[in-house]
Order: C-alpha cells, then structure tokens, then sequence
C-alpha cells in the first residue's frame, strides 16, 4: 500500500509499504477523510520528537473498517467509523491510574506518526479497536468526525486542564484550530470574558463565532502587559496555551490571578527549558497552577464529543478552510499546514 511518511527529519515522500497485520483486538481502516496537522509539522521539520525513517504520518481521520481482529466485539467490516490520535492500551495500567494517553510510558497512547505508521496510508492499523473506534453516528458528516480525532478532543482538553468553571474570565493563547476549540470549550463551559491570542483574520473571526470576545496580538507587545491593560490590573482567572513557544508561558503566569490555573497543550517543538517568573509565580507560593496535557482518546469521549454535534451545540465547520479531494493530495495539505496561508485555520482531504 502506498503511504505519505517523513522519509527523515526535514522531509515528506511516498512509500510502499505492507499492509499493515490485524492482531486479534485490532481493526484495520481504510481512510474516508483526512486532515494533516501541527504536530505533524513539528515532527517532520523541526525534528521535535527525533529522527524517524519512512514513517507514514497523520493521526487526524475516520475511515471505513476494512477488517477486524477476531476477539472485537463491537464493530464489523463495513462499519464507517471515528478514530482518536491518540490511540491508548486501556488495559495498561497508567490507564488504569487515568492518564491513559501514557499508557506504556510518557505520551506512548500516542502512535500514529510517532513510533508507528500513521493514517496517511491507504490503510492504517488501530489497536484495541473496541477501546479506540466509536461509529460515526447519524447526522456526523465525515469532515466533522475528523475534527474529533484530534482539534476538538485537544482544545476541550486545554479548558480541561485549566479548569474552565462559570464566569472565569479566560485567555487562550493561540487561535489556531485547537486553540479555537479551546475557545469554543471554554465558551461551553461557562467562561464570561475570553480574551484570545493571534492575528490572522480568518482566525479571529472563527474565533468571534467560538465565543472570543477580546483579541490581542502577541506581535504587538507583551501578551500579559495587554492583557493586563485589557482587565484594569486584575489578569485572568484561568489560561489555556494552544500556541507559541517556549517563551510563552512566562507572559501566561504575568497576567494569571493567584490561584488560577495554565492548561498547556501546545506541542513544543524547541527549545531546553521554560521559564517560569519568580516573583509573579508569587516566589513560589501563589497557587498558580500549571499543566500540560496530551490528549485523552478513547471511545467514549469521541461518543460524547460527537453528541455535542449531533445536537448542534458545536459546529466545527468554521475550522474547514481548505477541502482537497483525492489521496494524493494529502501532500498538499500537509504542506499548506507547515507554510500557514494567512487564510488558512485547517484543511481536509477527502477521499
Ligand atoms: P496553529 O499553528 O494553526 O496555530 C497557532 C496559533 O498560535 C496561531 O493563532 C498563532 O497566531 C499563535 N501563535 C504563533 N506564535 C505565537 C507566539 N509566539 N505567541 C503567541 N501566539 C502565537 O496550530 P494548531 O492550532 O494547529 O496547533 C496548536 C498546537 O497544538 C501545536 O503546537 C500542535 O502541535 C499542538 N497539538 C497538541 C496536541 C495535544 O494532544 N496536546 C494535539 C494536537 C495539536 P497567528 O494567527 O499569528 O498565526
Ligand atoms: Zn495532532
């Protein structure tokens, strides 16, 4: 089967490959939509999670499933279905203590274009199939359960982890497409103010739709010096990193009140350390919390986030700025996802 992989760091190719083997709790998947995204670029051109060979990339798709292990119980060839990213051993037993996107070691829930084939091939091989498929219920079209594999499940885990609750007034920094459903979550769960951080238009104006209510740009000044102008001194109660760099989480604790909490889910692709401000990190004791998550998969999330579609409470369809069709051009997407066209927010192959 031919697949889309990074041949090394710093570059994308075709490749041959077998079909991928079907153990007994697997399931095999022929892809019905695609979408490239940031991490991919992260690991294929800044090298971020080290060298790889002719790994076939993407962990963003639903597909049709193609064959199934014989201990599955819940699905069958033919059933049309959602995949997580992140793709977790739910019998492991840091699955057990509830961080099942560690299951096997840190981050190892994640395999898709990390240490084994990804979906950007004409098939792709999921583990513990009963654990990790949902069906892609009526009323869920193909583009938006792609966008529950990993954009909405990674910005809802951003207000997660920040602990989003009624009225916090509530920054998100990076609007790109994980950082508006980081929007969109917090707005869900009650947030008042949400000031958002970026500057591309077509971004900002998603991001109006999301709930945003405030934007800053981090080109124009220090995020936490507007942001502190913005709130007359107070700062924000909570904060949810979905883009920059190293560097941005010292701006974050700036502007954060004591007691409010950081939920990071921004890949960091460079970079040693992070620094983290001493006297605004209240010398140590200002209760400022902070955390960094990697998705939750798994089928009972995709079953509930799809229900918030279902019912009309979250239309994705905003993040859908560019629609190719046909398996060769999962080439393109993912080169308009490292170059970033001011118009772009996240494209989508269908095939
Ligand atoms: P995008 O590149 O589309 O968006 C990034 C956003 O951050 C843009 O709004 C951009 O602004 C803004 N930004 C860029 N530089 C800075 C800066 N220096 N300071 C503040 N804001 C900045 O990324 P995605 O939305 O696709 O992904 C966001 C991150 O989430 C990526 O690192 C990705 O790898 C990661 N990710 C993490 C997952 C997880 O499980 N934790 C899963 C999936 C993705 P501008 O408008 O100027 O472009
Ligand atoms: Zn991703």
């Amino acid at each position: 089967m031919r697949g889309l992989a990074m041949k090394k760091i710093g570059e994308i190719g075709w490749v041959e490959k077998e079909k991928p083997y079907c153990g007994p709790n697997d399931a095999l998947i022929k892809p019905l939509a695609l979408s490239p995204c940031t991490s991919d670029v992260h690991t294929v051109w800044e090298g971020a999670i080290g060298e790889r060979k002719d790994m076939i990339l993407g962990h963003e798709g639903c597909g049709i499933v193609a064959e199934v292990g014989d201990q599955v119980k819940d699905f069958k060839v033919g059933d049309r279905v959602m995949v997580a990213a992140i793709t977790p051993d739910w019998n492991s037993l840091e699955a057990q203590a509830g961080f099942a996107m560690h299951s096997g070691g840190m981050l190892a829930g994640w395999k898709f274009s990390n240490f084994k084939d990804g979906m950007f091939g004409e098939y792709f091989h999921v583990n513990d199939a009963d654990g990790n498929l949902a069906l892609i219920p009526e009323g869920v079209s193909i583009e938006e359960a792609c966008m529950l594999s990993d954009m909405v499940p990674t910005g809802f885990h951003g207000v997660e982890l920040a602990d989003v609750q009624f009225g916090d007034t509530v920054l998100v920094v990076g609007i790109g497409p994980v950082g508006l459903m980081a929007v969109a979550g917090a707005n869900l769960r009650g947030a008042s103010r949400i000031i958002a951080v970026g500057t591309r238009p077509v971004c900002r104006e998603a991001a109006k739709k999301y709930g945003a209510t405030d934007f800053i740009g981090y080109k124009e000044g220090p995020i936490d010096e507007q942001v502190l102008k913005l709130t007359n001194g107070a700062g924000v109660d909570k904060a949810i990193i979905a883009g920059g760099t190293v560097e941005t989480l010292e701006p974050v604790i700036k502007c954060l009140k004591p007691g409010g909490k950081v939920g990071n889910v921004n890949y960091l692709g460079e970079g040693t350390y992070i620094n983290i401000p001493r006297v605004e990190w209240g010398v140590g004791m200002g209760h400022k919390q902070i955390l960094g998550g990697l998705m939750p998969g798994g089928r009972l999330r995709l079953e509930k986030l799809a229900k918030l579609i279902q019912c009309g409470k979250l239309d994705v369809t905003h993040l859908l700025t560019h629609k190719f069709y046909g398996f060769d051009k999962v080439e393109d997407a993912l080169l308009l996802m490292k170059d970033k066209p001011a118009d772009l927010i996240k494209p989508i192959v269908i095939l």
